[in-house]
């Protein structure tokens, strides 16, 4: 035991590393229950089971300690400095409808789209023989 540097208890918990004290209590009691060594006979998953307890407890004492908390959120905040992870890039907040028709402004090539299966067309013309061709459209 004392190794915490790849531990993480708000995994251990599943809640967000923002999660207020009543949800990690609500949290613990949940996955406690889910994972008691009482439910389960053979002996290698009791032992897991109780793996598993033991790092629910010690995840929601450390994190219901004010003090204890704090040291680990600082912790965990000095980790991801030294070791960036993949920036990920935001969900697009503005996808486009799904049935576009006729030409948009800026848009080029793609911007003719058959509304039931998708594929784009260079020319209007296209679009509209392919809309009144339904076998081709798949
Ligand atoms: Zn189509």
């Amino acid at each position: 035991m004392g190794d915490n540097r790849s531990r993480n208890y708000y995994e251990d918990l599943e809640v967000s590393p923002r999660a207020c004290d009543a949800v990690i209590k609500a949290a613990h009691r949940v996955l406690v229950q889910l994972h008691h060594p009482d439910k389960v006979t053979d002996p290698v998953s009791k032992a897991a089971a109780e793996e598993r307890t033991k790092a629910l407890n010690s995840a929601r004492d450390e994190l219901l300690d004010p003090v204890k908390r704090a040291a680990y959120d600082l912790q965990r905040a000095q980790e991801r400095r030294q070791r960036p992870g993949p920036s990920q890039p935001p969900p697009n907040p503005n996808p486009p409808p799904a049935g576009q028709r006729g030409r948009q402004p800026g848009g080029g090539f793609g911007s003719l789209r058959c509304e039931r299966c998708g594929r784009t067309f260079k020319t209007a013309g296209g679009l509209e023989w392919h809309r009144t061709n339904f076998r081709n459209c798949a």
